[in-house]
């Protein structure tokens, strides 16, 4: 099974994404941590990277591009992926189906975390404080919402033409979004 989790910055897909590979023994592959894991280590690109995602704009398809194959080759012989944060544009979304084409590989099913702009808002703020993650302020919110809003979501259609994506309430209690998702799941 390989899954892709959409949904807007502080839909929740972390913490839903944890629940599921654990439940399904699938490869969590988050695009967001990769990146996060380059700028703490400050590799060349941690370092190069770091002033784009603390304005909240996308990293070069190049970049993120390259990561994933090597994550993605590194891994082939695993049950599945959970794809998190990626694709992120129309260009990603081809890559990714040309990649998993060469495998012999093709994506099961696309979850929709559906959450209205006020939660992601409170979400957001209250990450900040526990994770201190420097993109989590009200100003990069802003420009990560127009980039989500602008560049991917329009990849949903991408999906949604193949008859693949399944939306979910993400408001409420973890484990009651986590019900929502395992029980769609359990019937593909
Ligand atoms: P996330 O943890 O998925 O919210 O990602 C945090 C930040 O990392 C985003 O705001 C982007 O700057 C960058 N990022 C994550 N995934 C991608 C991707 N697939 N393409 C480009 N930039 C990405």
């Amino acid at each position: 099974m390989n899954l892709i989790l959409f949904g807007p910055p502080g839909a929740g897909k972390g913490t839903q994404a944890a629940l599921i590979v654990d439940k399904y023994k699938l490869v969590h592959l988050s695009t967001g941590d990769l990146l996060r894991h380059e700028m703490s280590s400050s590799t060349e690109l941690g370092k190069e990277i770091s002033e784009i995602i603390n304005s909240g704009k996308l990293v070069s398809d190049h970049h993120v591009l390259k990561m994933i194959k090597i994550f993605i080759e590194n891994n082939k012989k695993s049950n599945g992926f959970l794809f998190d944060g990626f694709p992120r544009n129309q260009d990603q979304a081809n890559l990714l189906d040309k990649l998993l084409a060469d495998l012999d590989l093709k994506i099961t099913s696309v979850i929709l975390l559906e959450v209205d702009k006020e939660s992601l808002r409170e979400r957001i703020l209250s990450r900040s404080q526990k994770e201190g993650r420097a993109d989590d302020n009200e100003e990069t919110l802003i420009k990560r919402l127009e980039v989500y809003f602008s560049e991917t979501e329009p990849v949903i259609a991408h999906y949604s033409n193949k008859g693949l994506v399944k939306s979910i309430d993400g408001v409420g209690e973890i484990n009651d979004i986590n019900q929502r998702i395992n029980s769609i799941l359990d019937l593909v």
